[in-house]
């Protein structure tokens, strides 16, 4: 066996950073990297509506870390050696332009995940690395001399010196089973980013109507965001909807997915400024009818929809609205109460929240801190981002501190071509 084999079990956007990185960072290793299914980087190619959202315009590693709602402390560390600036430089050395949207999120400037799959194709033709389809990693034992045996989906063996899983989100606890097999510990999966089902009929009609800014919040928890609401056929969706989903990832799921909602129309508007506002309007429009005169930023539709809601009949005009009227009316514009019914998954992006439990393993070198060897990156691990471009990030950042470390071991176990001072120091620091 070659002292230097190193196998990367997933061909995902964490597997190919790790597997690139590790055989450019020390062209002796041999670097094997085995996909399971029929195609490398399947998830990169839907991602971002197929336009992949690579990563986000923010640039402080604290302030980026802040995204995650699992995995925040352990990646603050992992920012300062590897952050979004550092993926920008990385694509665009290799000829890969990324713009940034107005929200910050970053795209290739050709609006197309082929251009980043082709991209990470040709590093790691050029820089050796076997590429394997169809064949996933099933077990894996521990030599006693140090190194692994691999069991192959086909029923092939592999013996290698460094392993990196980097298997992608473990939906169900058996994806993750060969990180337990080798004494790590799962965080129970369950989804993050999702969106909420609603029965109110009303909200259905309004289906496609967009509000912001919109305040949400899940009563009798911490649960509360502010952005921009979405309504659809099922329910609401949009930022707000998908950040509380990811903030209460685990405390919904305790729920069964069954909790009631309230939201904030005008969450810049308090109780006060908004009794004001509704007096105004009596004052200034006493003939018009209340369902016609929207208060901005809703919309004429929703506004209809909401005074309705409030038990104010469409011909009421505000010169009949009581004063119990224009307090039912506030009531209903800052504390609509839906209930949530169910869940449906976002379908331009979500993730596992959940996974290899974070303690286990050393953040500078992404090595186990279980089974010496053996290294994670990617979703695997228990950490999830927000929407926006946080997700890769979190794989290219853990990619290559991984491959950079087991490249490290390569220089260290043989090599004397490759000097120290490009790999990490025995604390994990980079010389
Ligand atoms: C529809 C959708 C859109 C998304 N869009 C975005 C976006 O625009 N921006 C963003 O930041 N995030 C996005 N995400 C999230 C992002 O895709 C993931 O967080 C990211 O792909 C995780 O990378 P990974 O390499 O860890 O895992 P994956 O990309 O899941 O790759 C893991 C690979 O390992 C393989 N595998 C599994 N088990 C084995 C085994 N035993 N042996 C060998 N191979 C194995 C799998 O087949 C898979 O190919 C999106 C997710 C979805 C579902």
């Amino acid at each position: 066996m070659s002292l230097r084999r190193v196998v990367v079990a997933g061909g995902g956007a964490a597997g190919f950073f790790a597997a690139v990185t590790c055989a450019q960072s020390a062209p002796d290793a041999e670097v094997t990297l085995l996909e399971k299914g029929p195609q490398f980087l399947s998830k990169v190619r839907i991602s971002g509506g197929g336009r992949c959202n690579v990563t986000h315009a923010c640039f402080e590693a604290r302030e980026f870390a802040a995204h995650y709602p699992r995995g925040e402390k352990a990646l603050i560390g992992p920012f300062k050696s590897f952050q979004a600036s550092d993926t920008v430089a990385w694509f665009e050395a290799r000829g890969v332009k990324l713009k940034t949207e107005r929200d910050g999120r970053m795209f290739p400037t050709t609006d197309s995940s082929q251009t980043i799959i082709d991209c990470l194709l040709a590093e790691a033709r050029a820089a050796d690395v076997k590429l394997v389809l169809n064949r996933g990693v099933e077990s894996v034992t521990k030599r006693p001399e140090g190194g692994f045996e691999l069991r192959l989906s086909d029923g092939e063996p592999l013996a290698c010196d460094r392993l990196l899983l980097a298997t992608g989100g473990c939906r169900v606890p058996a994806l993750g089973q060969v990180a337990v097999s080798l004494g790590h510990t799962l965080e129970p999966p369950v989804p993050s980013l999702f969106t909420f089902h609603v029965e109110a009929p009303w909200v259905h009609d309004l289906a496609g109507v967009s509000v912001e800014p919109v305040e949400a919040r899940v009563p009798e928890t911490g649960l509360r965001e502010r952005g921009a609401l979405l309504l659809t056929h099922w329910g609401l969706s949009g930022p707000v909807i998908l950040r509380l989903s990811a903030w209460g990832a685990r405390e919904l799921h305790g729920f069964a997915y069954r909790f009631p909602l309230r939201l904030n129309w005008l969450p810049h508007l308090g109780p006060e400024a908004l009794a004001i506002e509704l007096q105004s309007r009596r004052d200034a429009a006493p003939a018009r009818f209340v369902v016609n005169t929207p208060i901005a930023p809703l919309t004429a539709r929703l506004w209809e929809r909401l005074v309705l809601a409030a038990g104010i009949p469409g011909d009421t005009r505000w010169a009949a609205l009581s004063r119990a009227g224009r307090h039912q009316l506030g009531q209903q514009l800052l504390r609509t109460e839906l209930p949530v019914t169910g869940k449906s998954l976002n379908k331009d992006e979500f993730v596992t929240c959940g996974g290899v439990r974070l303690a286990e393993v050393n953040f500078k070198t992404m090595e186990s801190r279980i089974c010496p060897g053996l290294y994670f990156a990617g979703e695997l691990l228990d950490i999830d981002g927000l929407t926006g471009g946080f997700n890769f990030q979190a794989a290219w950042t853990t990619g290559w501190l991984a491959g950079r470390a087991m490249a490290s071991y390569v220089a260290r176990s043989g090599s004397e071509a490759y000097p120290q001072r490009f790999f990490p120091n025995a604390e994990g620091g980079w010389a």
